[in-house]
């Protein structure tokens, strides 16, 4: 498998939603997503962690912009603003923030962004790397409020109309494991699923093991998580690694070809949630 190009900076037309889902708002806005910084992880067996940074990416439509995860804190920033600059924004840019769990490697840098509105699970709240670190305070933040069906879209104020355009295109489902509040994101983009995965997958090579995190709250949940996320998305954008083609991908790819040669195959799915 090689790091998939169409998770950069790819334009979409509108599609569907998943099953329940209403569309809202700028029926005609177009979705994009660019990995900003890919993320990374070296660990030797001596040393533990040597290097971590969390990827790092842009969901856009209708100008509303959200970052989903920033950097780690023990890093320069500028890495991070670098990186945004090489899109052509500056953190002002940026209307809201989503981690996808609140460990402190994802949330690095979070004062340069001012202005933005936070969103992550109401269930990190109760993570205990939250109780008594002001630093972990994030003031102003919108908190999700999935409901507990298999897929939910957060539940959105109405004065936020841009992103409840983006969720046209985008959902997040809640997948308690790595963290109480862990979340995965799914955006259409191209007529391709991307699942931005943060920790339930780490980097391509977990994902193929299913290999859960180390570090994680409920391992023992993570193995389904990380099946069902590759048998939904086309490409896996995970937290700490490149983005890379998953099975859902290889087993159209594989029907396509079986089809083109003229034999009876499975019939071409029309692209689900
Ligand atoms: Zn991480």
């Amino acid at each position: 498998m090689r790091a998939h190009p169409r998770a950069q900076g790819v334009r979409s037309a509108p599609e569907a939603g998943p099953p329940g889902h209403r569309p809202v708002g700028l029926a005609s806005a177009t979705v994009s997503l660019t990995v900003v910084r890919p993320g990374l992880i070296e660990i030797s067996r001596a040393e533990g962690v040597k290097e971590s940074w969390p990827s790092c990416s842009l969901l856009e439509c209708a100008g509303f912009r959200v970052l989903v995860d920033l950097g780690h804190p023990k890093e320069d920033p500028d890495l991070l603003l670098s990186a945004l600059r090489a899109q052509g924004l500056e953190p002002a840019d940026i209307s809201a923030v989503l981690f996808t769990h609140l460990h402190p490697d994802h949330i690095g840098h979070k004062e340069l962004f001012p202005d933005a509105l936070f969103v992550f699970h109401q269930d990190e709240r109760l993570a205990f790397y939250f109780e008594g670190d002001r630093t972990l305070r994030l003031e102003g933040s919108a908190v999700l409020e999935l409901s507990p069906d298999t897929f939910s879209h957060p539940r959105v104020s109405e004065e936020w109309p841009a992103l409840q355009a983006l969720g046209q295109h985008v959902y997040v489902r809640h997948f308690p494991g790595h963290t109480p509040g862990s979340l995965a994101v799914f955006a259409c983009v191209g007529g391709q699923v991307h699942a931005l995965a943060g920790d339930i997958i780490l980097n391509r090579d977990c994902g193929e093991r299913v290999t859960p995190p180390g570090s994680s709250w409920k391992p023992h949940l993570i193995p389904d998580q990380m099946r069902l996320i590759a048998a939904r998305a086309d490409v896996v954008v995970p937290g700490h690694g490149a983005p890379f083609e998953c099975r859902r991908s290889r087993t159209r790819e594989r029907h396509r070809r079986v089809a083109d040669r003229g034999r009876a195959g499975p019939a071409q799915t029309e692209k689900t949630w």
